[in-house]
Protein backbone atom coordinates (compact mmCIF):
# COMPACT_ATOMS: atom_id res chain seq x y z
CA UNK A 1 0.00 0.00 0.00
CA UNK A 2 1.49 3.58 -0.91
CA UNK A 3 1.74 5.86 2.20
CA UNK A 4 0.09 8.75 -0.33
CA UNK A 5 -3.14 6.68 -0.20
CA UNK A 6 -3.15 6.86 3.59
CA UNK A 7 -2.54 10.06 4.82
CA UNK A 8 -3.69 13.89 3.93
CA UNK A 9 -6.91 15.39 4.83
CA UNK A 10 -8.19 15.01 8.34
CA UNK A 11 -6.30 11.73 8.82
CA UNK A 12 -3.27 11.36 11.15
CA UNK A 13 -1.03 8.29 10.26
CA UNK A 14 1.94 7.12 12.68
CA UNK A 15 5.14 5.45 11.75
CA UNK A 16 7.83 3.56 13.58
CA UNK A 17 11.51 3.77 12.52
CA UNK A 18 14.17 0.89 12.83
CA UNK A 19 17.88 -0.02 12.14
CA UNK A 20 19.17 -2.49 10.23
CA UNK A 21 20.76 -5.10 13.05
CA UNK A 22 24.34 -6.56 12.12
CA UNK A 23 23.53 -9.94 14.05
CA UNK A 24 21.40 -12.79 14.02
CA UNK A 25 20.43 -12.48 17.82
CA UNK A 26 19.92 -8.43 17.22
CA UNK A 27 17.64 -9.25 14.14
CA UNK A 28 15.58 -12.00 16.42
CA UNK A 29 14.91 -8.81 19.12
CA UNK A 30 13.86 -6.24 16.91
CA UNK A 31 11.64 -8.79 15.40
CA UNK A 32 10.44 -9.49 18.88
CA UNK A 33 9.80 -5.42 19.42
CA UNK A 34 8.38 -5.17 16.26
CA UNK A 35 5.52 -8.02 17.16
CA UNK A 36 5.23 -5.76 20.41
CA UNK A 37 4.48 -2.82 18.38
CA UNK A 38 2.29 -4.63 15.91
CA UNK A 39 -0.96 -4.22 17.90
CA UNK A 40 -0.48 -0.43 17.68
CA UNK A 41 -1.59 -0.66 14.00
CA UNK A 42 1.41 1.89 12.82
CA UNK A 43 0.26 2.75 8.95
CA UNK A 44 4.34 2.09 7.95
CA UNK A 45 7.68 1.71 9.54
CA UNK A 46 10.46 2.69 7.83
CA UNK A 47 13.95 1.24 7.47
CA UNK A 48 17.24 3.15 7.87
CA UNK A 49 20.38 2.99 5.15
CA UNK A 50 23.66 3.44 6.37
CA UNK A 51 26.13 5.77 5.62
CA UNK A 52 28.67 3.19 3.40
CA UNK A 53 29.91 0.03 3.74
CA UNK A 54 28.49 -3.31 4.03
CA UNK A 55 25.57 -2.82 6.22
CA UNK A 56 23.52 -1.40 3.16
CA UNK A 57 22.56 -4.78 2.45
CA UNK A 58 20.76 -5.83 5.72
CA UNK A 59 17.84 -2.48 4.73
CA UNK A 60 17.06 -4.51 1.86
CA UNK A 61 16.97 -7.83 3.83
CA UNK A 62 14.79 -6.25 6.68
CA UNK A 63 12.54 -4.48 4.48
CA UNK A 64 11.86 -7.72 2.83
CA UNK A 65 11.30 -9.64 5.71
CA UNK A 66 8.99 -7.38 7.41
CA UNK A 67 6.67 -6.99 4.50
CA UNK A 68 6.57 -11.26 3.60
CA UNK A 69 6.50 -11.91 7.99
CA UNK A 70 4.44 -9.04 9.19
CA UNK A 71 0.98 -7.47 8.01
CA UNK A 72 3.18 -3.64 8.40
CA UNK A 73 4.26 -1.48 5.11
CA UNK A 74 7.80 -0.89 5.02
CA UNK A 75 9.68 2.13 3.58
CA UNK A 76 13.41 1.83 3.11
CA UNK A 77 15.55 4.79 3.22
CA UNK A 78 18.08 5.37 0.11
CA UNK A 79 20.77 7.66 -0.03
CA UNK A 80 22.55 9.39 -2.54
CA UNK A 81 25.92 8.36 -0.85
CA UNK A 82 28.41 6.35 -3.03
CA UNK A 83 25.97 5.09 -5.30
CA UNK A 84 26.01 5.40 -9.28
CA UNK A 85 22.47 5.48 -11.12
CA UNK A 86 23.17 1.89 -11.56
CA UNK A 87 23.02 0.51 -8.69
CA UNK A 88 20.33 3.11 -7.45
CA UNK A 89 18.28 0.94 -10.40
CA UNK A 90 19.23 -1.99 -9.41
CA UNK A 91 18.57 -1.24 -5.21
CA UNK A 92 15.22 0.35 -6.97
CA UNK A 93 14.53 -2.63 -9.25
CA UNK A 94 14.89 -5.51 -6.48
CA UNK A 95 12.73 -3.43 -4.37
CA UNK A 96 9.99 -3.30 -7.31
CA UNK A 97 10.35 -7.20 -7.69
CA UNK A 98 9.35 -7.40 -3.72
CA UNK A 99 6.56 -5.05 -3.91
CA UNK A 100 8.28 -2.31 -2.21
CA UNK A 101 6.12 0.88 -3.04
CA UNK A 102 7.24 3.42 -0.60
CA UNK A 103 10.65 4.94 -0.42
CA UNK A 104 12.34 7.71 1.68
CA UNK A 105 14.72 9.51 -0.63
CA UNK A 106 18.03 11.37 1.34
CA UNK A 107 21.25 12.58 0.66
CA UNK A 108 22.26 10.72 3.36
CA UNK A 109 25.30 11.02 6.17
CA UNK A 110 28.47 11.63 4.87
CA UNK A 111 30.02 7.90 5.09
CA UNK A 112 32.92 9.25 7.88
CA UNK A 113 30.88 7.87 11.13
CA UNK A 114 28.85 9.70 13.61
CA UNK A 115 29.26 13.19 13.48
CA UNK A 116 31.25 13.75 10.39
CA UNK A 117 30.46 16.57 8.34
CA UNK A 118 33.19 16.68 5.42
CA UNK A 119 32.34 14.88 1.94
CA UNK A 120 32.79 15.57 -1.63
CA UNK A 121 29.30 15.36 -2.92
CA UNK A 122 30.73 16.59 -6.31
CA UNK A 123 31.98 13.25 -7.02
CA UNK A 124 28.62 11.29 -6.05
CA UNK A 125 26.04 11.22 -8.97
CA UNK A 126 23.33 12.22 -7.14
CA UNK A 127 24.67 15.54 -5.70
CA UNK A 128 21.39 16.58 -3.88
CA UNK A 129 18.57 14.50 -2.67
CA UNK A 130 15.85 16.00 -5.12
CA UNK A 131 18.47 14.67 -7.37
CA UNK A 132 17.53 10.80 -6.00
CA UNK A 133 13.95 11.96 -5.80
CA UNK A 134 13.93 12.79 -9.39
CA UNK A 135 15.67 9.49 -10.52
CA UNK A 136 12.92 7.47 -8.64
CA UNK A 137 10.17 8.65 -9.60
CA UNK A 138 11.07 8.38 -13.36
CA UNK A 139 12.16 4.66 -12.54
CA UNK A 140 9.07 4.25 -10.79
CA UNK A 141 6.93 5.10 -13.45
CA UNK A 142 8.93 4.08 -16.54
CA UNK A 143 8.95 0.37 -14.83
CA UNK A 144 5.46 0.11 -14.04
CA UNK A 145 5.82 0.08 -10.18
CA UNK A 146 1.97 -0.01 -8.21
CA UNK A 147 0.09 -0.25 -11.64
CA UNK A 148 2.24 2.64 -13.43
CA UNK A 149 2.02 5.13 -10.32
CA UNK A 150 5.66 4.79 -9.41
CA UNK A 151 6.86 4.90 -5.90
CA UNK A 152 5.57 6.96 -3.39
CA UNK A 153 7.91 9.10 -2.15
CA UNK A 154 9.32 10.76 1.52
CA UNK A 155 11.96 13.02 2.11
CA UNK A 156 13.67 14.73 5.15
CA UNK A 157 12.88 18.05 6.47
CA UNK A 158 14.35 19.93 9.21
CA UNK A 159 12.02 22.18 11.49
CA UNK A 160 15.24 23.44 13.28
CA UNK A 161 17.20 24.01 9.97
CA UNK A 162 19.45 22.08 8.48
CA UNK A 163 22.96 22.85 9.70
CA UNK A 164 24.52 22.51 5.93
CA UNK A 165 22.60 25.70 4.88
CA UNK A 166 22.74 29.00 6.91
CA UNK A 167 20.35 30.24 4.72
CA UNK A 168 17.09 29.44 6.05
CA UNK A 169 14.53 31.07 2.65
CA UNK A 170 17.32 28.77 0.28
CA UNK A 171 16.78 26.37 2.83
CA UNK A 172 13.13 26.15 2.24
CA UNK A 173 13.94 26.54 -1.51
CA UNK A 174 15.94 23.48 -1.15
CA UNK A 175 12.61 21.84 0.37
CA UNK A 176 10.16 22.62 -2.34
CA UNK A 177 12.97 21.31 -4.97
CA UNK A 178 11.98 18.21 -3.24
CA UNK A 179 8.28 18.45 -3.55
CA UNK A 180 8.65 19.73 -7.04
CA UNK A 181 10.96 16.65 -8.36
CA UNK A 182 8.29 14.01 -7.17
CA UNK A 183 8.09 13.86 -3.32
CA UNK A 184 5.17 12.99 -1.62
CA UNK A 185 5.50 13.09 2.03
CA UNK A 186 8.24 15.24 4.52
CA UNK A 187 9.36 13.48 7.65
CA UNK A 188 10.98 15.48 10.03
CA UNK A 189 14.39 15.56 12.08
CA UNK A 190 13.27 15.01 15.49
CA UNK A 191 12.73 18.31 17.66
CA UNK A 192 11.99 18.66 20.89
CA UNK A 193 10.07 22.22 20.78
CA UNK A 194 6.78 22.04 19.17
CA UNK A 195 6.84 25.76 18.16
CA UNK A 196 10.27 24.76 15.62
CA UNK A 197 8.16 22.14 14.21
CA UNK A 198 4.86 24.41 13.85
CA UNK A 199 6.79 27.40 12.70
CA UNK A 200 8.62 24.96 10.01
CA UNK A 201 5.15 23.70 8.50
CA UNK A 202 3.85 27.12 8.34
CA UNK A 203 7.27 28.07 6.29
CA UNK A 204 6.49 25.50 4.53
CA UNK A 205 3.14 26.59 3.42
CA UNK A 206 4.25 30.02 2.39
CA UNK A 207 6.94 28.06 0.40
CA UNK A 208 4.50 26.46 -1.74
CA UNK A 209 4.67 23.42 0.54
CA UNK A 210 1.75 21.78 0.66
CA UNK A 211 2.12 17.65 1.14
CA UNK A 212 1.86 16.24 4.76
CA UNK A 213 4.37 16.68 7.13
CA UNK A 214 5.15 14.35 9.68
CA UNK A 215 6.62 14.84 13.15
CA UNK A 216 9.51 13.16 13.94
CA UNK A 217 9.34 12.35 17.55
CA UNK A 218 12.07 11.01 19.95
CA UNK A 219 11.72 10.83 23.63
CA UNK A 220 15.32 11.62 25.55
CA UNK A 221 16.34 8.13 27.18
CA UNK A 222 19.34 8.87 28.94
CA UNK A 223 22.16 11.86 29.23
CA UNK A 224 24.26 10.14 27.42
CA UNK A 225 21.64 9.38 24.75
CA UNK A 226 20.76 13.45 24.77
CA UNK A 227 24.51 13.76 23.85
CA UNK A 228 24.83 11.05 21.36
CA UNK A 229 22.01 12.81 19.43
CA UNK A 230 22.86 15.71 19.15
CA UNK A 231 26.15 14.97 17.28
CA UNK A 232 23.97 12.48 14.84
CA UNK A 233 21.04 14.71 14.04
CA UNK A 234 23.02 17.89 14.13
CA UNK A 235 21.58 19.85 16.23
CA UNK A 236 18.75 18.85 18.46
CA UNK A 237 17.78 22.42 20.37
CA UNK A 238 16.93 20.78 23.85
CA UNK A 239 14.32 23.94 25.65
CA UNK A 240 15.74 25.23 28.75
CA UNK A 241 12.56 23.87 30.67
CA UNK A 242 13.92 20.26 29.44
CA UNK A 243 17.16 20.39 30.16
CA UNK A 244 15.88 22.79 33.83
CA UNK A 245 13.97 19.50 34.66
CA UNK A 246 16.68 16.79 33.26
CA UNK A 247 19.03 18.73 36.02
CA UNK A 248 16.51 18.00 38.54
CA UNK A 249 16.40 14.19 38.25
CA UNK A 250 20.44 14.31 38.79
CA UNK A 251 20.92 12.48 36.06
CA UNK A 252 19.22 9.77 37.71
CA UNK A 253 18.77 7.02 34.95
CA UNK A 254 14.92 6.11 35.67
CA UNK A 255 14.08 9.06 36.20
CA UNK A 256 15.68 10.97 33.13
CA UNK A 257 13.88 8.08 31.36
CA UNK A 258 10.37 9.08 32.76
CA UNK A 259 10.79 12.27 32.27
CA UNK A 260 11.69 11.94 28.63
CA UNK A 261 8.82 9.55 27.94
CA UNK A 262 6.84 12.59 29.65
CA UNK A 263 8.03 15.40 27.57
CA UNK A 264 7.09 13.74 24.38
CA UNK A 265 3.75 12.23 25.12
CA UNK A 266 2.74 15.99 25.76
CA UNK A 267 4.55 16.87 22.45
CA UNK A 268 2.73 13.88 20.75
CA UNK A 269 -0.68 15.40 22.65
CA UNK A 270 -0.08 18.76 21.66
CA UNK A 271 0.60 18.09 18.11
CA UNK A 272 -2.48 15.57 17.97
CA UNK A 273 -4.52 18.46 18.78
CA UNK A 274 -3.20 20.89 16.22
CA UNK A 275 -3.79 18.95 13.62
CA UNK A 276 -0.55 17.03 12.53
CA UNK A 277 -0.64 15.03 9.38
CA UNK A 278 1.43 12.51 11.17
CA UNK A 279 3.87 11.34 13.84
CA UNK A 280 7.31 9.59 13.20
CA UNK A 281 8.74 7.41 16.11
CA UNK A 282 12.45 7.16 16.35
CA UNK A 283 12.46 3.39 18.40
CA UNK A 284 15.86 2.85 17.92
CA UNK A 285 14.35 -1.04 17.84
CA UNK A 286 12.49 -0.71 21.57
CA UNK A 287 9.16 -0.27 22.07
CA UNK A 288 8.81 0.82 25.49
CA UNK A 289 9.19 4.38 24.97
CA UNK A 290 6.38 4.44 22.00
CA UNK A 291 4.17 2.05 24.04
CA UNK A 292 4.00 4.26 27.00
CA UNK A 293 3.70 7.09 25.06
CA UNK A 294 0.05 5.40 23.56
CA UNK A 295 -0.56 3.87 26.60
CA UNK A 296 -0.50 7.74 28.39
CA UNK A 297 -2.19 8.93 25.77
CA UNK A 298 -5.02 6.90 26.23
CA UNK A 299 -4.62 5.43 22.48
CA UNK A 300 -4.81 1.60 21.64
CA UNK A 301 -4.19 2.05 18.37
CA UNK A 302 -2.72 4.75 16.09
CA UNK A 303 -6.02 4.49 14.02
CA UNK A 304 -7.39 6.25 16.92
CA UNK A 305 -5.24 9.59 16.43
CA UNK A 306 -7.46 11.32 13.87
CA UNK A 307 -10.77 12.72 15.57
CA UNK A 308 -13.43 13.75 13.42
P1 LIG B 1 19.21 17.45 0.89
O1 LIG B 1 17.77 17.77 0.74
O2 LIG B 1 19.99 17.14 -0.33
O3 LIG B 1 19.90 18.68 1.65
C1 LIG B 1 21.24 18.58 2.14
C2 LIG B 1 21.79 20.00 2.33
O4 LIG B 1 22.02 20.60 1.05
C3 LIG B 1 20.78 20.93 3.03
O5 LIG B 1 21.52 21.84 3.81
C4 LIG B 1 20.09 21.65 1.88
O6 LIG B 1 19.58 22.91 2.26
C5 LIG B 1 21.25 21.78 0.89
N1 LIG B 1 20.81 21.79 -0.51
C6 LIG B 1 19.83 21.03 -1.06
N2 LIG B 1 19.71 21.30 -2.39
C7 LIG B 1 20.65 22.24 -2.67
C8 LIG B 1 21.06 22.93 -3.86
N3 LIG B 1 20.44 22.69 -5.02
N4 LIG B 1 22.08 23.81 -3.78
C9 LIG B 1 22.72 24.06 -2.61
N5 LIG B 1 22.38 23.44 -1.43
C10 LIG B 1 21.37 22.55 -1.48
N6 LIG B 1 20.93 9.60 6.82
C11 LIG B 1 21.44 8.38 6.43
O7 LIG B 1 22.62 8.30 6.06
N7 LIG B 1 20.65 7.25 6.45
C12 LIG B 1 19.34 7.29 6.83
O8 LIG B 1 18.66 6.26 6.83
C13 LIG B 1 18.78 8.55 7.22
N8 LIG B 1 17.48 8.65 7.58
C14 LIG B 1 16.94 9.88 7.87
C15 LIG B 1 15.57 9.98 8.15
C16 LIG B 1 14.99 11.21 8.45
C17 LIG B 1 13.50 11.28 8.72
C18 LIG B 1 15.81 12.37 8.49
C19 LIG B 1 15.21 13.70 8.85
C20 LIG B 1 17.18 12.30 8.23
C21 LIG B 1 17.76 11.06 7.89
N9 LIG B 1 19.10 10.92 7.58
C22 LIG B 1 19.63 9.70 7.20
C23 LIG B 1 20.01 12.09 7.66
C24 LIG B 1 20.08 12.88 6.35
O9 LIG B 1 20.53 12.05 5.29
C25 LIG B 1 21.10 14.01 6.58
O10 LIG B 1 20.60 14.89 7.56
C26 LIG B 1 21.49 14.79 5.34
O11 LIG B 1 22.51 15.72 5.73
C27 LIG B 1 20.36 15.62 4.74
O12 LIG B 1 19.60 14.86 3.91
P2 LIG B 1 18.49 15.47 2.94
O13 LIG B 1 17.87 14.33 2.28
O14 LIG B 1 17.66 16.46 3.64
O15 LIG B 1 19.46 16.27 1.90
Amino acid sequence: MQIRDMIGGDRTVASFEFFPPKTPESAERLFATIAELEPLHPSFVSVTYGAGGGTRELTHDLVVRIRRETRLTPMPHLTCVGHSKDEIDSILGRYAEAGIENILALRGDPPGGPGCREHDWNGEAFRYAAELVDHVRAFGERHGVADGRGFCIGVAGFPEGHPGCANRLQEMGHLRSKIDAGADLVITQLFFDNRDFKDFAERCALAGIRVPIIAGIMPVQSVKGMERMADLAQGARYPAPLLRAIQRTDGHDESVRRLGVHWATEQCRDLLDHGVSGLHFYTLNKSGATREIYRTLGIRSSRDFSVT
